[in-house]
């Protein structure tokens, strides 16, 4: 009898915890930006595992590292050397520009580390937060998000997190004193509303963070990887963070996530830190071809000055330099996101749009009313997306997105908007 779509929907539901509210839809396979149900139909997938498939699904690279490395071997715990991580720890401190790396499993996890190293290095207990931020749902990172309704039934929470206004550097000046270790906030607030920083806004908080002789932790959890048109979004920002935090689609979809360390941090005493299953060599091959794939430049830029961008948040000219280490499907997703977010301005329904924020392929169209019956009705329609709070309609599509689907989508999108208002 567990051979229709409602059993098996019936008996996943009988059996999970119940936490997730979960959407009338099985998904049993990905390709690329699609996702098929069970009967087949396709979906034009915005969701993108929520920011961990910037790769796509079933990118060819990523199946053939993983299918090769776990016939040789999946766990390793760090207790041994083992090639594999040594070549993805040398590739991404290489590709990033930072000296050192602890290697964890989620982006909670890499949030966790950080707030131990920042106690560590510093000696002071403090830490500043943004309001709307977001950093994970442990008892440590939870300390630092923002939101409400996740924070407390969990009090009490790690003692000494206070959260400023985004984008408010006064606030942050009223905040800061000797007992502060760290600043963490994200480039772009993703679960918060899609809120990008303002240009000029992280330098101010580095240099008062420094300043005050604490340490600038930046989460690029769900910003890195290219989402917002350069690998890592605080690129576009002119910054050097002390620690940057990654996770999501690092590794092309298998769990994993990192603690990236400048020079200034340095290294960790022995047995300060440590997990089973961070580095392992499964999660090191998958991400270390992901990273071949972030970086893959298969043609000449021209000298990167494009036109100055009429989207506020990209004015800076300091914001339009590529690395060298952004490949073609980065620097795409730039371009693709700022022509899709130019659409949207210019054509989404104003009766049903507020504001159209983003970087990249990065996208918060914030509503006039509620979210979630627009993403019921661009489910019906074959499009898949995500809130970002009650209000906001977010897009993370993966990087790899045809035009097509792009551009299908985003006139869903605008046809779902003017029928749902
Ligand atoms: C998703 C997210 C996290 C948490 O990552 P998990 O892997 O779900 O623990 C932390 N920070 C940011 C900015 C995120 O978007």
């Amino acid at each position: 009898m567990l051979n229709t779509l409602a059993n098996w929907n019936e008996l996943e539901d009988q059996h999970s915890s119940g936490t997730y509210i979960k959407r009338d839809l099985q998904v049993v396979r990905g390709e690329g930006a699609r996702l098929f149900d069970e009967t087949g139909r396709s979906y034009i997938d915005l969701v993108g595992g929520q920011g961990s498939a910037n790769l796509g699904h079933a990118n060819p690279a990523i199946v053939e590292a993983i299918s090769k490395q776990a016939a040789e071997l999946i766990t390793c715990p760090e207790l041994f050397h083992n090639p594999v991580r040594a070549r993805y720890q040398a590739e991404l401190c290489r590709v990033s520009g930072f000296s050192r790396v602890f290697l964890a499993n989620s982006g909670t996890e890499a949030n966790e580390g950080a707030l131990k190293i920042a106690r560590l290095k510093t000696g002071r207990k403090g830490i500043i937060a943004t309001m709307r931020g977001f950093h994970g749902r442990t008892m440590g990172a939870l300390s630092a998000t923002w939101e409400k309704n996740y924070r407390e039934p969990f009090l009490p929470l790690i003692d000494g997190v206070v959260h400023v206004p985004y984008n408010n550097i006064d606030k942050l000046k009223e905040a800061l004193n000797e007992n502060i270790g760290a600043v963490l906030l994200e480039v772009v607030q993703g679960e918060g509303g899609v809120h990008p920083a303002q240009a000029g806004y992280l330098q101010a908080v580095q240099e008062l963070a420094h300043a005050n002789g604490s340490l600038l932790i930046i989460d690029e959890v769900q910003t890195g990887w290219g989402r917002t048109g350069s690998l890592f979004a605080h690129w576009q920002d002119g910054i050097q963070p002390d620690i940057v935090t990654v996770a999501k689609s690092m590794a092309g979809g298998i769990p994993m996530g990192a603690i990236l360390l400048s020079e200034k941090i340095g290294t960790l005493d022995p047995a300060t830190h440590g997990s089973t299953f961070g580095g392992n060599p499964l999660a090191c091959a998958a991400g270390l071809a992901a990273l071949g794939e972030y970086t893959k430049l298969t043609h000449q830029h021209a000298e990167e000055t494009p036109p100055p961008s009429p989207l506020p948040e990209l004015k800076e000219g300091e914001q339009y330099v590529h690395r060298e280490a952004d490949g073609d499907m980065v620097r795409r997703a730039r371009k693709l996101g700022d022509e899709v977010r130019l659409h949207l301005m210019d054509n989404a329904p104003e009766k049903a749009v507020r504001e159209i924020r983003g970087r990249g392929l990065m996208f918060g169209i914030e509503l006039r009313n509620k979210v979630a019956p627009v993403l019921k009705m661009l489910q019906e329609r074959g499009v898949v997306a995500l809130p970002a709070g009650p209000m906001v309609l977010r897009l993370l599509p993966p990087l790899v997105i045809t035009d097509e689907d792009m551009w299908q989508a985003t006139h869903i999108i605008e046809e779902t908007l003017n029928d749902a208002f």
